[in-house]
């Protein structure tokens, strides 16, 4: 860990809501690109249009972060497979603290080398992103024409929104042969949901990960859309309580460790009620599948 599953949208909000307090309402007063690209090129003017910038709004948008400003423009943030932010704050006395939102699992201390960006307030704060296999990647976009850019076009409802319901996934999976959790990952079904929570809740709700999703009875996809919705406010809430709690002592946030359920627990009991199987992993498309071959029907 991370492993190439992390982060996911549970970890993406985690991160929202530790950087919200520091940058929303702030002014970014110094703004520092250590080079020219991460997964993909900056913009030209990304250090001209957002120093001065004040943010309005931190959102989220499947597994973006959004950092509204009073400027036309919207920064948007991936955290791509390693993408980390780091804040500092002053300490009383002199010398700075290091707070990490969203810290995933025996993450290492950050190397220097890979402090990419940097981001300071006028309230003294400063924010770094860490990104060692530089996988994440930021822009800015005209907040007015955001929703209709390529990586927002097509998103399907968040998961933990009204839209997404069980009508919903009755109409994405009519007819559909390949199984829920292919059909789960498509980001234009639903938008934000990875390999570890979809293998959880498939679990949770005991339907097999590659059965003909068109076949999934509607009282099995209203189980599955609580599932769905139970195993990310979960871990969101397992975020926010670690977020408090490092908030009071340094170490390590290892929330992830004792969350799965099926995740990464090949050849272990499942946790299904009155279910004597044992977890099982497939293989497909490089992405393993962890599920129970008994209760997953
Ligand atoms: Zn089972």
């Amino acid at each position: 860990m991370p492993s190439q599953d992390m982060p996911e949208l549970p970890e993406v909000e985690t991160v929202r809501g530790g950087l919200a307090p520091v940058l929303e309402g702030h002014r970014l007063t110094r703004v520092e690109a250590r080079r020219p690209d991460l997964r993909f090129p900056l913009p030209e003017n990304f250090v001209q249009v957002l120093t001065g910038a004040t943010v309005t709004r931190l959102t989220r948008r499947a597994k973006y972060l959004l950092a509204g400003l009073d400027r036309e423009d919207t920064l948007v943030m991936h955290l791509g497979m390693s993408g980390r932010f780091e804040i500092e704050r002053p300490e009383p006395g002199g010398g700075a603290r290091a707070v990490r939102p969203g810290e995933f699992l025996y993450a290492a201390p950050p190397d220097p080398k890979h402090a990419h960006i940097v981001f300071e307030t006028e309230a003294g704060r400063r924010v770094t992103y860490y990104d060692p296999r530089r996988f994440g990647y930021m822009a800015l976009i005209n907040t007015a024409t955001l929703p209709l850019h390529p990586w927002f076009a097509g998103l399907g409802p968040e998961p933990l929104s009204e839209a997404f319901d069980a009508d919903h996934l009755k109409a994405a999976f009519k007819g559909r042969k390949q199984g829920p959790k292919t059909l789960l990952l498509d980001q234009r079904i639903v938008a934000g949901l990875g390999n570890i929570y979809v293998c959880e809740a498939l679990n949770r709700a005991r339907i097999s990960p590659f059965k003909a999703a068109g076949g999934i009875s509607r009282p099995r996809l209203e189980r599955l859309v609580t599932d769905v919705r139970d195993v990310l406010g979960e871990a969101i809430a397992a975020g926010g309580s670690t977020l408090r709690d490092y908030a009071q002592a340094d170490g390590a946030l290892g929330y992830f460790q004792h969350r799965f359920r099926v995740y990464d627990r090949e050849g272990e009991p499942c946790l299904n009620a009155g279910c004597r199987g044992v977890v099982a992993r497939r293989v497909q498309a490089g992405r393993s599948t962890f599920y129970c071959p008994v209760c997953q029907k």
